[in-house]
């Protein structure tokens, strides 16, 4: 995979997968969190250029720690936030989802939006719970059936990309398995995908191939497209669905 293309082409965008700030209020207000003192310490996980980093920053009083794995997001990241009015501070970490530095029992908040996957959900869960306080909230979002039956097209593109995309009672199970208490889940609505995430992306598409004119730039951009045409036609059989869970 050739991460400094990837990164060209994503590092342009408010967001690197499907969201929306309505959405991560939503999350935060089934959450319970509310602007508290003393302040939170929350972590983003796989924040990408902040998008849902600013958006618990304007409205909560918290020490959000933004971790990502491309210390190119995180300028960008540390851009947007001096450029707007925050409750919050944010502090950027590069680091991989799987090593993180934090002590046992210290965070109250786990975010991580369109990121988990990279690890996996279950070794995810598993491996974030440890940092949380008991208590502490786990809000994701990750790519989820809407559905029992679908077309087997787009199954086997899935199962092939992601062998966990799951349904969401699969995706809880997983939780309350890890001894999660579940607050909330909904799923993402189209515009999360289309006017938030897939058409910003595409209005790139020609500027990226302008930058770098290798065989390389056009396979990501064909893949991109791919992913675009398959999710316009089989839009109603996925969607990110929004978890969100509390440390027992
Ligand atoms: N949360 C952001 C970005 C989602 S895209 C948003 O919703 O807009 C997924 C992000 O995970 C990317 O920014 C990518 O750089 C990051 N990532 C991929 N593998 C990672 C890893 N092993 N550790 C940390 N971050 C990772």
């Amino acid at each position: 995979m050739n991460f400094d293309l990837l990164i060209d082409l994503h590092k342009g965008g408010h967001r690197q997968g499907p969201g929306d700030d309505a959405q991560t209020l939503m999350a935060m207000s089934l959450a319970g969190l509310s602007d508290v003192h003393p302040p939170l310490a929350i972590a983003d996980i796989g924040c990408g250029t902040g998008a849902a980093s600013l958006t618990l920053a304007e409205h909560l009083s918290a020490t959000i720690t933004a971790v990502d794995l491309f210390p190119e997001f995180l300028q960008i990241l540390e851009q947007r936030a001096q450029s707007r009015p925050l409750k919050g501070q944010i502090k950027t970490l590069a680091g991989s989802m799987d090593q993180l530095p934090f002590e046992e029992n210290s965070l109250d908040v786990i975010w991580s939006e369109g990121a988990i996957y990279n690890i996996g959900f279950e070794k995810g869960i598993s491996y974030f719970k440890q940092f949380l306080k008991p208590g502490g909230i786990l809000a994701l979002s990750e790519i989820t059936w809407l559905t029992q039956q679908r077309p087997a097209e787009l199954n086997d593109h899935w199962v092939q990309e992601y062998p966990e995309i799951a349904t969401a009672a699969e995706k809880i199970q997983i939780l309350e398995d890890q001894g999660f208490i579940i607050k909330g889940y909904f799923p993402l609505p189209e515009t999360c995908w289309l006017d938030n995430y897939y058409r910003p992306l595409q209005n790139r598409f020609d500027d990226f191939l302008r930058r770098n004119s290798e065989a390389d730039a056009q396979a990501i951009i064909d893949a991109e497209q791919a992913e675009i045409a398959l999710y316009e036609r089989y839009r109603s059989f996925y969607s990110y669905g929004f978890y969100i869970a509390q440390k027992a």
